[in-house]
Formats: C-alpha cells, sequence, structure tokens
C-alpha cells in the first residue's frame, strides 16, 4: 500500500536517514559502545534543552514521564493547568495515581496564564503544577516563560512542564526558565518514531524525588539521575532510538537551532496563509497560536469562518497523500489540524498546500 505522508500532529514523517540509524547493529546497554553513544548525545541534548543537568532518556512514551512526574514530585497537592485534551487528562492521570489533584480549568482554545496560576497558588495548598507548553489538541502555546517566572514567589512548588509537540521547534532553555521538569516525546517535533521520551529535572526536583516513598521503580527520577551518572539508563532502552536520536542530534546541529526555530515558524506560516486564503480560522485565542501546527475551525460553530466537512477534506487530502487530522476529542467535527513539525521545509510544505487547495476545489 502506498505511504500516505504524516502532517497529523504527532507521530509524524520519519526520514529514510532516520529509519537507517535505527538500524545499526545492536549493543549492549552496560557496554563501553553504549556510554561512548550516551555520552555523546549529552551536550547536544544539554545545548539543545539550555541546561547543565543532565537530559535522561526514557523508553515510554511521553505519558510516562508525565505519571512519573507526578509520582516523584507530588506528595500534597498537585495544580493541573488544563486547556485541552492532553492538559485535560494529566488531572485524570493524577487521580488515578491517587494524588490529591486540582483542575485549574480555561476554556479550550484559551491559553493558561499566569495570574490564574498563581491565585491558586496562593493559597499555599500546592507542592506541585502541571503544565502544557502547547497544547496539541487545540494548537495553543502558553507562555511558558511568563509563567516559569512564578516560581520566584512559589519556590516549594514543583513547576512541571509538558514539551511534547513544541521542543526542538521553538527556544526552550530549562535553566533559565527556572522550572523543576520539562519532558517531551520525540514523535513529535524531534521526528523520531514514537517510543522515547527526553527528560530533565531540576536539583530540587531531584532531592524531592529522594523522599517520595512511592515513585516506583521504572520512572523513578533518581534512578535515571545516579545511572545517567555512569552515562546509562535504569532498565535495558530502545537503543535503536537512540541511534537514531544521535542521527537527529547531529541534523539539527549541522542545520543549526536557530534556523530551525526559524523553519518552523515559516512552515507554519504557510499553513496559516493557506487556511486564510480559504476563509478557515484559527482555533485558539489570536496570540496564543502555536508554531507547530494549525488547529483552524472548520466553520460548523457559527460565526467561525467558512464551512466544510472536515472528514471529507481529510479523506481528499489523504487520496492525494498526505494524512492530516480531523479534530481531537470534544472538537472532533469542528476542527482539523495540519502539522508542520519536525523535517517540514518550505519545499515538502509546498505540495501538502497543493493537495489541500485542490481539496478545496472539490468541497
Ligand atoms: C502527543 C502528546 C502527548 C502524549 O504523548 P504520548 O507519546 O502519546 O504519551 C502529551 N502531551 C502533548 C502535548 C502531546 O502532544
Amino acid at each position: 500500500m502506498a505511504h500516505v505522508k504524516l502532517h497529523i500532529p504527532g507521530p509524524v514523517e520519519v526520514s529514510p536517514q532516520t529509519y537507517a540509524a535505527l538500524c545499526r547493529p545492536m549493543i549492549g546497554h552496560r557496554g563501553q559502545g553504549f556510554k561512548d553513544l550516551y555520552a555523546r548525545i549529552q551536550p547536544q541534548l544539554q545545548t539543545l534543552l539550555g541546561t547543565r543537568q543532565k537530559v535522561y532518556l526514557s523508553t515510554s512514551s511521553a505519558w510516562g514521564v508525565m505519571e512519573g512526574a507526578l509520582r516523584n514530585l507530588t506528595s500534597r497537592k498537585v495544580l493541573n493547568c488544563m486547556c485541552g485534551a492532553f492538559s485535560d487528562k494529566w488531572f485524570d492521570v493524577a487521580q488515578r495515581c491517587g494524588k490529591e489533584a486540582e483542575a485549574l480549568q480555561v476554556p479550550w482554545g484559551s491559553a493558561i496564564r499566569a495570574d490564574a496560576i498563581a491565585e491558586r497558588l496562593a493559597t499555599g495548598q500546592f507542592d506541585a503544577l502541571t503544565l502544557i507548553h502547547n497544547e496539541t489538541s487545540t494548537g495553543t502555546m502558553s507562555p511558558v516563560a511568563e509563567i516559569a517566572a512564578l516560581k520566584a514567589r512559589f519556590p516549594d512548588v514543583m513547576f512541571i512542564v509538558d514539551a511534547v509537540s513544541s521542543m526542538t521547534a521553538v527556544p526552550l532553555e530549562f535553566d533559565a526558565l527556572g522550572i523543576d521538569v520539562l519532558l517531551a516525546g520525540t514523535q513529535k517535533a524531534f521526528a523520531l518514531p514514537p517510543g522515547l521520551a527526553v527528560f530533565v529535572a531540576s536539583p530540587a526536583a531531584l532531592a524531592k524525588a529522594a523522599t517520595a516513598k512511592d515513585r516506583g521503580y521504572y520512572f523513578d527520577f533518581v534512578e535515571f539521575e545516579k545511572n545517567a551518572k555512569d552515562n546509562m539508563t535504569p532498565s535495558t532502552p530502545s537503543i535503536p532510538h537512540i541511534y537514531a536520536l544521535s542521527s537527529k542530534l547531529d541534523e539539527f546541529f549541522a542545520e543549526g537551532l536557530p534556523a530551525r526555530y526559524a523553519r518552523h515558524q515559516e512552515t507554519n506560516r504557510m499553513l496559516r496563509d493557506w487556511g486564510t486564503r480559504h476563509g478557515f480560522t484559527l482555533f485558539p485565542d489570536a496570540g496564543f497560536e502555536s508554531l507547530t501546527l494549525c488547529c483552524f475551525n472548520n466553520g460548523a460553530k457559527a460565526g467561525a469562518g467558512r464551512t466544510v466537512d472536515a472528514a471529507k477534506l481529510q479523506k481528499l487530502v489523504k487520496d492525494q497523500g498526505f494524512l492530516i487530522d480531523g479534530g481531537y476529542g470534544k472538537i472532533k467535527g469542528t476542527t482539523f489540524r495540519i502539522s508542520n513539525m519536525g523535517d517540514e521545509t518550505p519545499s515538502t510544505m509546498a505540495p501538502l498546500i497543493a493537495a489541500l487547495d485542490a481539496a478545496m476545489k472539490q468541497l
């Protein structure tokens, strides 16, 4: 069957070069070859994330680390900042982990703002908060720097930030932000296959984790730190993913991070311009639009631009070899999403835009 190129907001298209890197011969995860591989990518990951802390590799999807962060860092109560399907789910996951949790819910499409968080943290009930930088279900970016600045006022609260669909596409400087955990799965903006997550934890987070009694083993931050000192992971990692990550990091630095960030802005602009040309408005509030995907209103909501059947649009585009998303969660049917994450360039986006244009002629 012919491959349909992925323009859904994760997993995204994986390049032949990355697949080739995955296929290098297997090595043992306690041997020198693995330690050398691990040691080689550490400085690149640290530069990428603006940190002097060790960057950990978790063989799991992002949710493993998202759940793990709660188990390691919440002892009293967590404030879950919620503005879409993934951030809403974190509240549910906190409760499933037996944690006291409170929802700070804003309407889908709105961003999380520092003032609202400060008001809740000022009650003194919380020792952790969860935030999703780029809420992928709604295409909304919350102002992470504005929120991270609250850390100065609430130093004992652990700030846990999911950057699953923004890490590597926009600058995120962990040490400068002063937050406690920053995490991502690699099947989104890294453009690796699903199955690996990367994360970094502050010294305060590691100290707090060491006091958590029920943090388990697989996602124990203390184990990650202990093993990282020897350039290893706690359990057998997906070594093919780490080969592929190494290859990807070499690509990032060959391109240059500023060029990479600029490229994502440019490819995102191409999608927004396409939407504007066809009368579509963006779902997120103005000023908080994602740079790694566009979540468009299909117009089914009264007054929200042109109306098309998102499922039909998706089908017409798929017939031309591209997969876009027909909306997620409770906004399925009223929105559709198109990703520009990963390796996409203006020239690889052009055929997608042409296919979208052609599909619109048939609607
Ligand atoms: C995709 C996504 C997740 C979930 O990642 P998994 O790899 O499926 O665990 C979490 N948060 C955000 C923002 C995402 O986009």
